[in-house]
């Protein structure tokens, strides 16, 4: 079970200097640069099994990039393979109403506390897009809270304050809102209203400030994108109680934590249930698909044809099998337990070689998802800002480490590991040996 240690990756900077040509910055996503972290070339990766991936020169890794989550069963999953090939055989989409989709769409009522009525998409950007349409259409109002640090896709409407540096973050508890890029119209970022998270007195006084302008607040339950900083003990109900409240729409954007941390996502984990909810990654299990699901008096606008949403492709009869062949799974007893689990032993050997070597890091999350992220004293992250401050050229050095033993993860430290459904025991302890190893030369 031991990983080779990593050969040499020309064939991947070959493919790369290749890719120059023809793709614009040789990538498909800006964050696949991210992705490459202090090195100059992305990896190619050519196929995978289970919890193993191999890149086009041969090198073998524990995956816990994990296709940022999406390839929840692990890749190449046979009972997967099976069903989508089956589809492939009688025809991947008609444009026209499926019966996949609504057996799909019973499941996620079914899985789901907050979703009575769901809608589908391709992608979390889409329907993030389409959560912020039917909270706009259904209050009448256009503004949407949403906090610093975290990121709700690359679509105009919300691509504000995901990442933004001082001094142009602004003030602590009003922060600036700030585009992710040029192109994005400041009429739109004027819609956007930006608070800290996990800060309570923040919160009520930019509600105050924006008393009925505001359609929705929207969150990332648990920050995947910001290191996995946890919610304090109270603040999603605290989000919970303001928006009833206020008759605000209240949104978790559950792309990352939807059916990975549990059947019934985060809404479930903190017993906090939002008006609306986004999904995406882990729905799909690898193939491009995305909902949002809701309470009925929300998505009735939606329901009567008055708030409009489309797309061509949204729950191909292809995606919509993949999802239901992947939600089924997850959804069978002990199955995100034993991902939790798994996750946790991973993130106590982290603990245990930082200890061991007195290096101060905070591992955070929860075992599906989580982060090492080296805080000076250790402590977790509280909110976006905490991150900024954080050791990046040692997480770095630590990821390369791993990288070198054949553990792949995400480059960016901001983001996080995720674990996979069918990841063995020989991996786990594989991961295991080489965090040691990593610790030991930080
Ligand atoms: N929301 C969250 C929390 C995400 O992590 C992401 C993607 N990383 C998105 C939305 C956007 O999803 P997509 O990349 O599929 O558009």
């Amino acid at each position: 079970g031991h990983i080779q240690a990593l050969g040499g990756t020309d064939s991947s900077r070959a493919w790369f200097d290749r890719a120059q040509e023809s793709l614009a910055g040789g990538i498909s996503s800006s964050s696949r640069l991210t992705s490459t972290g202090p090195h100059p070339y992305p990896l190619y990766m050519v196929s995978g099994s289970g919890a193993r991936i191999r890149d086009v020169d041969g090198n073998e890794y524990v995956d816990y990039l994990l296709s940022y989550g999406s390839a929840v069963l692990g890749h190449a999953h046979p009972e997967l393979t099976e069903a989508l090939t089956a589809v492939l055989h009688t025809g991947t989409m008609f444009g026209t109403c499926n019966t996949p989709e609504v057996e799909l769409a019973e499941l996620i009522c079914d899985m789901v506390p907050g979703a009575e009525l769901v809608r589908f998409a391709n992608s979390g950007s889409e329907a993030v897009q389409g959560a912020v349409r039917a909270a706009r259409g259904y209050t009448g109002r256009s503004k949407i809270l949403k906090f610093e640090g975290h990121y709700h896709g690359w679509s105009d409407t919300l691509a504000i304050s995901n990442r933004p540096g001082a001094p142009e973050a602004g003030p602590y508890a009003a922060p600036h809102a700030v585009p992710h890029s040029p192109g994005i119209p400041a009429g739109i970022v004027d819609d956007v209203v930006v608070c800290p998270w996990n800060d309570a007195v923040a919160l009520r006084a930019l509600l105050d400030a924006h008393r009925g302008e505001l359609a929705a607040v929207i969150c990332e339950p648990i920050v995947a994108n910001n290191a996995c900083t946890m919610p304090a003990p109270g603040y999603l109900d605290l989000l919970r109680e303001e928006c009833t409240a206020r008759g605000i729409v209240l949104i978790f954007d559950e792309v990352c934590t939807g059916f990975r941390t549990g059947p019934g996502g985060a809404q479930a984990l903190f017993g906090v249930v939002p008006d609306l909810a986004v999904y995406s990654k882990a729905l799909g299990g690898g193939l491009p698909i995305a909902a949002f699901a809701g309470q009925r008096h929300v998505m009735e606008p939606l329901a009567q044809g008055h708030v409009k949403h489309g797309g061509t492709y949204n729950a191909s009869p292809l995606c919509a099998t993949s999802a239901l062949v992947s939600l089924r799974h997850l959804n069978q007893p002990g199955v995100t337990k034993r991902i939790d689990e798994s996750g946790r032993r991973l993130m106590e050997a982290i603990r245990r070689a930082a200890h061991d070597r007195r290096i101060p890091c905070s591992v955070q999350g929860v075992g599906a998802m989580f982060q090492t992220v080296f805080t000076a004293d250790g402590t977790p992250t509280r909110q976006y800002r905490d991150l900024l401050h954080t050791d990046q050229a040692r997480y770095h050095a630590f990821r390369h480490e791993l990288l070198k033993r054949g553990i792949h993860t995400n480059a960016y430290g901001m983001a996080c590991w995720f674990v996979a459904a069918t990841v063995t025991e020989d991996d786990l302890d594989a991961t295991c040996e080489a965090v040691t190893e990593a610790f030991g030369v930080l």
